[in-house]
């Protein structure tokens, strides 16, 4: 295993270890990548005895200042792009209430014992009699070959004691792509109520991981199928099943939100565009209708939809920033670009859009794109036929017109110079007349024809410029 640990650093704390003469190891989640092949940069330290005077003396040798968390019992240093944990091996034990253990100083083994699952309890020894060796008490290797989440203890115990690692499992198994054990999924069923005890911060940070991951349906399908998504988010299960009124059904929502999800993931990283794909149809359950002669209606979820989505962050203590408003504004407008492609596109349709969506077009057009969910050939043709159409007129308009990030040529500023007026409704009644008549193509994007266009107005509305 010494090939594993050819980073100088790890010579260092060999050395560290013997002065002291203390038993230490490499432990946790940067053993399990080296084993993955995937690169990491925090190394977690554990140390038998006091881990907070080994990062002392490793920050001495190394000159890097040591950050002591004395509550804790750990220490952490930066050693150019490594950040190194240390603590002391221990032993915990969990009361009911709280995800905190009881802590107590502990063997190598009580702390693998601790650990949440066999791949995570992976340890390298870096004392120089067996330097590399590898202890792995659980089997931690045979289950990365065999791509499972296991836990060292029995599940039900595992996530009893602390239930943020029934989401840490599902989190694990949609980053490397692994499967959780029977026992431990069977486990996360009759647990999951304990998932009231952890933070809702911590719970949408595991989320946002498993949204970040390269297939994230992955770890939604175990949400679901576990009963953990009813419990944190339970908007989103609502959009699950198929209602079937004389003869005809609606297609699954949640199936197909999951197919949106792992679509655009193909194409972005960004969390809040993944987030609008999670949230486009979040209003359809609410707004569906069955009408007679024509069958399933979802009129206005997108309206529905963009009201929602204050409240859904609010609730999953995500940001209630420019995140949130971009998230909003996507859900408001994901049916405008294929409702461009059905009609007949006029410029002026065209121009609102690209207003409306200014600097978001990009990522509302890709969200669209990834809402083509058919299997039919056919409609995919049209679909992607009717898209390309609009994509370029949106092209031709914007190149033409210059309406993203619009400001108006004419300024509030500019109406009240001219007619002598102080602010109130008439600046805003001219200021929205003039951008209308750009956007309905009746006058061009520049000042001279917004001016003249602005005095033309004025007159019916019976103001004069100031001098006239
Ligand atoms: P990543 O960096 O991708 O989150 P990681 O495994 O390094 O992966 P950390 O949260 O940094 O994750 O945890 C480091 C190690 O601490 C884990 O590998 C595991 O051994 C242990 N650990 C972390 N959280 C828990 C927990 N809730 N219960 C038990 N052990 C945990």
């Amino acid at each position: 295993m010494q090939q594993h640990l050819q980073h100088p650093i790890f010579g260092i704390l060999a050395n560290v270890a013997d002065q002291q003469q203390t038993k230490a190891f490499v432990i946790g989640g940067f053993v399990r990548d080296l084993f993955l092949s995937r690169p990491s940069k925090d190394i977690d330290i554990v140390v038998v005895g006091n881990g907070i005077s080994f990062a002392e003396k490793t920050g001495e040798k190394l000159g890097a200042k040591v950050a002591v968390f004395k509550n804790f019992g750990t220490a952490m240093l930066r050693y150019n792009e490594l950040e190194i944990e240390f603590v002391g091996a221990r032993k915990e034990s969990y009361r009911s209430n709280s995800r905190k253990p009881i802590v107590e100083n502990g063997t190598l083994e009580d702390d693998q014992l601790r650990r949440d699952f066999t791949i995570n309890a992976l340890a390298l020894s870096l004392n120089q009699e067996n330097f590399g060796q590898l202890i792995d008490p659980f089997n931690g290797i045979s289950d990365l070959e065999h791509k499972i989440i296991r836990t060292p203890l029995a599940p039900d115990l595992t996530f009893s004691d602390d239930p943020l690692r029934m989401m840490r499992a599902i989190r694990f198994a949609t980053q490397l792509g692994f499967k959780i054990a029977e026992d431990a999924i069977n486990a996360i069923k009759s647990q999951k109520n304990r998932i009231s005890i952890v933070s809702k911060e911590r719970i949408t940070d595991e989320l946002n991981k498993i949204i970040l991951a390269k297939t994230p349906s992955v770890g939604f399908n175990y949400l679901f199928d576990t009963g953990l998504l009813h419990l944190i988010f339970p908007q989103m299960t609502a959009l699950y099943g198929v209602e079937i009124v004389k003869g005809k059904g609606h297609k699954d929502n949640f199936y197909h939100t999951l197919q949106v999800l792992d679509n655009i993931s193909l194409h972005t990283d960004d969390l809040w565009l993944r987030w609008a794909a999670i949230l486009h149809d979040i209003a359809k359950p609410a707004t569906k209708r069955f009408e007679e002669g024509h069958g399933w209606t979802f009129h206005g979820h997108e309206d529905r939809g963009a009201r929602m989505v204050p409240q859904i962050f609010a609730q999953l203590k995500l940001p209630l920033n420019e995140k949130m408003k971009f998230v909003q504004k996507l859900v408001q407008l994901h049916l405008r670009p294929i409702v461009l492609a059905q009609e007949k596109v006029t410029d002026s349709a065209v121009r609102r859009l690209l207003f409306e969506a200014g600097e978001e077009i990009d990522s509302l057009m890709m969200l669209c794109n990834a809402d083509v969910t058919t299997k039919n050939e056919y409609k995919i043709k049209k679909y992607r036929n009717n898209f390309e159409l609009v994509k370029q007129k949106l092209k031709d308009v914007e190149e033409r017109d210059q309406l993203r990030n619009w400001q108006p040529p004419i300024t509030g500023n500019d109406i009240m110079l001219t007619f002598g007026l102080a602010a109130g409704k008439e600046v805003g009644i001219l200021k929205n007349a003039i951008r209308e008549a750009i956007l309905e193509g009746e006058i061009k994007n520049n000042y001279e024809e917004a001016f003249n266009y602005m005095l033309e107005k004025a007159k019916d509305l019976g103001f004069t410029p100031i001098g006239n």
